[in-house]
């Protein structure tokens, strides 16, 4: 009998073998599976898999794609400051900056309002708080209309890269918690002049905003660029997934001749528009990243720069 149970014993041993062999392999597919999702999950939060992610790789990126819910956007979140996506639809989203500092309120661009409600153009707006203190009737107006969507862009356009973090968080706040004033809730967060790094997106990102730069940049900032040539830089260089950057502020005097054949323009083009938050939504999206600007695309807001550095811009920025 005892004799018997270790003969069984020794007959199921080669046979076990196998059969062990077999269940590790067989649970290690699931894992190797699994393996994507353990990446993307820590990428909401975690430092470390941020820093190790190298900045424009595609698995980040095909991970956050789908953005899910319109507002607040879900995490992960990508790790990197998105220049446009990558999708089939044909859709741009237009954008427009109002900035404006402790020391300058600028303005506000009625005309260019007027033209985007007339010709039912669903846009970004990403104001500065200190914009939306300094305007409050016209905030109110902007935060009335349903086809106008909010973004943060900074309390005072600092430059991110450059301030202590504890500031850098508190820009993001209290602009957020002045957008919140107007009932209203930011999609996304752009950095000021363009500046950000891990660390930027990372603040953002714990607000639940996206970090959105742009692809296409119209050059209508200090009115150095004839509207003839922002039509044409623009017309030229967007395609489907692209973001566009304007300004609404008081401080591009020809976005408003410019606009009216940009839309026209774009639509021959067969390009539908839509908001920031749309396009990152799209099915297919794949956020591309912005190239990495720690100091920021100085000439973007400045005043004393002639076109020939905006040549400097569009250099810094990405393409395909
Ligand atoms: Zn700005």
């Amino acid at each position: 009998m005892h004799a018997l149970f270790i003969a069984l014993l020794l007959s199921a041993g080669p046979d076990a073998a196998p059969a062990a062999d077999a269940a590790p392999v067989a649970d290690a597919a699931p894992v190797a599976d699994a393996a994507p999702v353990a990446d993307a999950a820590p990428v909401a939060d975690a430092a470390p898999v941020a820093d190790a992610a190298p900045v424009a790789d595609a698995a980040p990126v095909a991970d956050a794609a789908p953005v899910a819910d319109a507002a607040p956007v879900a995490n992960p979140l990508p790790v990197f400051a998105i220049a446009r996506v990558r999708t089939q639809d044909p859709v741009v989203a237009l954008t427009f900056d109002a900035c404006a500092t402790l020391k300058q309120d600028n303005g506000f661009d009625r005309e260019v309002f007027d033209i985007l409600k007339r010709e039912h153009i669903p846009v970004t707006v990403f104001p500065t708080g200190r914009w939306i203190e300094t305007h409050p009737a016209e905030a109110k107006e902007l935060a009335a209309e349903t086809w106008i969507e909010f973004g943060n862009h900074s309390y005072s356009h600092a430059r991110m890269t450059r301030i202590p973090r504890r500031k850098a968080r508190a820009q993001i706040a209290r602009t957020e918690e002045i957008v919140a004033g107007l009932g209203r809730k930011s999609v996304a967060f752009r950095p000021p002049a363009g500046a950000w790094n891990r660390s930027v997106v990372r603040l953002a990102a714990r607000q639940h905003l996206p970090t959105v730069e742009w692809d296409v940049i119209s050059g209508d900032a200090g009115g150095h660029l004839s509207a003839k040539k922002i039509v044409a830089t623009v017309l030229s260089a967007a395609k489907a997934g692209s973001i566009v950057i304007f300004h609404i502020n008081g401080r591009a005097p020809h976005t408003k001749e410019a606009l009216p054949d940009i839309i026209r323009g774009l639509r021959e083009q067969g390009l539908a528009f839509v908001t920031v938050s749309d396009l990152l939504q799209r099915p297919d999206a794949q956020p591309v990243s912005a190239r990495p600007a720690p100091f920021g695309y100085r000439p973007l807001h400045g005043k004393k720069r002639g076109p020939k550095s905006l040549k400097g811009i569009a250099d810094a920025h990405p393409s395909d």
